[in-house]
């Protein structure tokens, strides 16, 4: 591994504060993690990161990604009781846009998800971060980088103590403050230009009660109905380790989620078949209900800017944060730190080359997101004519894959950002939501004609395909 100096700076200990800080350490010397937080000894919420409280979906190429940065993390969360949830329809009630996915048929179990709360998470990863020698984690506010404007790089940072600050080199400071980030008005301070933000407008509140829910009423560890075009409203819920369950409400397009238990409950009933909803009302709740306004899905264009500063990059929420309801802004973080470690690989100045290769990968999530949010969810930002055209094809594809195993798998693992992060079927997939499509179409022709009920579409992928292969 190519050796780049003595000291690097990871600015803040969240998850993509520490999945870069085990990049870092094979390549420095040193590598320090500053948090302004308190870092708890056990798995607990932390103040500075609220969105812990809600639920947390780690996606399936989360979980690959982790397996190659930590060895042993997952088998560590399986010990520890996080629940494993396999690709299967008495794991998993999916509804996507209106749409019901992979409970009319048998999906083949090709993969595996873990469902460990965001404090249990961050804990293990963060217990494997402090176990690496030259790595240390240390409770501090940083007030700012230093930037050394005859270099034309960053050279340290400030840390913030009482009145008084103190500079501690570094040959590369990273920045994951998250959301909040101020690297765009420090890079305007130091005589660059600011990034460019595209942004969409998804107005999404969170509602959160953990429950705990009779042993036997529930075959399903995750439960899932997003939002949709007729429907503002989504529910979430997970049991996570310790076998309490997380139930998330969420409105989108400024639409108010519940505001009380019996509220959670009134929707369960609206949008969950009665044995799911059933069982929430069956549920104790614990604690108060928590909310979290997520206002906008931002990504500074960090890969735009022409002049920028050697010694500083920037990471994880703080490029880009995701609308929170397709739960990826943990496993993209984990796919950034797949970059940083190529970039680093190539060059000693690694801003470029990661801010590109970012926006890379950043690109096919954040436009699927947008299609989805501006055409379905009533968020507000800039939507060009098409969205709308791919929105209603990708209705029709959903809509067959209600019924057809291998659409509704090859969704399930784009979702999960298995095989390819584009959510673009190939000509084969296409054909065979054509084919489906219009073999229900025809049947439910052919039914009226003789006066019989319309035919359920799974029955017909039964009767035509179940002797075939179900590759597509
Ligand atoms: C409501 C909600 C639900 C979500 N659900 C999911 C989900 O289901 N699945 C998923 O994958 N992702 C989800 N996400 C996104 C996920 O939480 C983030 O993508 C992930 O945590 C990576 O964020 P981060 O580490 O970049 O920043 P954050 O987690 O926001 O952490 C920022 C850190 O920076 C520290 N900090 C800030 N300034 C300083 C400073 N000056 N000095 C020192 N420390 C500082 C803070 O204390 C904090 O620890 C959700 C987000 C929200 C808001």
């Amino acid at each position: 591994m190519a050796r780049h100096g003595e000291h690097a700076v990871v600015i803040a200990a969240s998850i993509a504060g520490l999945c870069a800080a085990r990049v870092l350490s094979d390549f420095y010397d040193r590598v320090t993690v500053y948090e302004r937080d308190d870092l708890p000894q056990e798995a607990a919420n932390r103040p500075a990161v609220p969105q812990g409280q809600h639920l947390h979906l780690l996606l399936a190429r989360g979980a690959e990604e982790l397996a190659t940065l930590f060895p042993g993390l997952l088998e560590d969360m399986v010990a520890a009781g996080v629940p494993i949830v396999e690709n299967r329809p008495d794991c998993i009630y999916f509804g996507a846009a209106g749409h019901l996915l992979g409970t009319a048929h048998y999906l083949r179990d090709e993969f595996t998800a873990y469902m460990p709360s965001r404090p249990h998470l961050e804990w293990q990863i963060r217990r494997r971060v402090e176990a690496i020698d030259n790595i240390d984690i240390v409770r501090q506010l940083v007030a700012e980088p230093r930037y050394d404007a005859g270099l034309q790089r960053v050279t340290g940072v400030l840390l913030e103590s009482g009145n008084d600050a103190s500079a501690v080199p570094a040959e590369l400071v990273v920045d994951a403050t998250g959301r909040g980030t101020r690297l765009p008005v420090w890079l305007e301070q130091w005589g660059f230009e600011r990034p460019r933000e595209d942004t969409v407008d998804v107005g999404i509140t969170y509602a959160t009660h953990h429950i705990r829910i009779p042993d036997g009423l529930l075959k399903e560890k995750l439960v899932v109905n997003g939002a949709s075009h007729d429907e503002p409203l989504g529910l979430g819920m997970l049991c996570y380790e310790g076998g309490a369950w997380v139930l998330t409400t969420f409105g989108t397009g400024k639409a108010e989620p519940p505001q009380n238990f019996a509220q959670m409950c009134a929707l369960a009933d609206k949008i969950l078949p009665e044995r799911l909803a059933a069982a929430i009302r069956a549920g104790e709740p614990i604690g108060d209900i928590a909310f979290h306004k997520y206002p906008t899905s931002r990504w500074r264009r960090y890969d735009k800017l022409k002049n920028f500063p050697a010694g500083i990059l920037p990471f994880g929420d703080a490029v880009v944060s995701y609308n929170p309801t397709f739960g990826q802004g943990m496993t993209m973080s984990m796919l950034q730190a797949g970059n940083l470690r190529r970039a680093l690989e190539k060059s000693a100045d690694p801003a470029r080359d990661f801010n590109r290769a970012t926006a890379k990968i950043t690109y096919p999530v954040w436009m699927m997101d947008a299609i989805g949010d501006l055409t379905m969810h009533g968020a507000e930002g800039h939507t060009p004519w098409w969205y709308h055209r791919v929105s209603r094809l990708f209705d029709q594809f959903l809509e067959a894959a209600e019924s057809e195993p291998v659409l509704a798998e090859w969704f399930l693992r784009r979702f999960s950002l298995l095989d390819s992060l584009w959510m673009i079927p190939s000509p084969k997939i296409i054909a065979r939501t054509m084919r489906h499509n219009l073999r229900c179409w025809l049947a439910e022709r052919r039914a009226a004609r003789l006066g019989l009920p319309p035919p359920e579409p799974a029955s017909l992928y039964a009767v035509t395909e179940r002797s075939r292969s179900t590759s597509p």
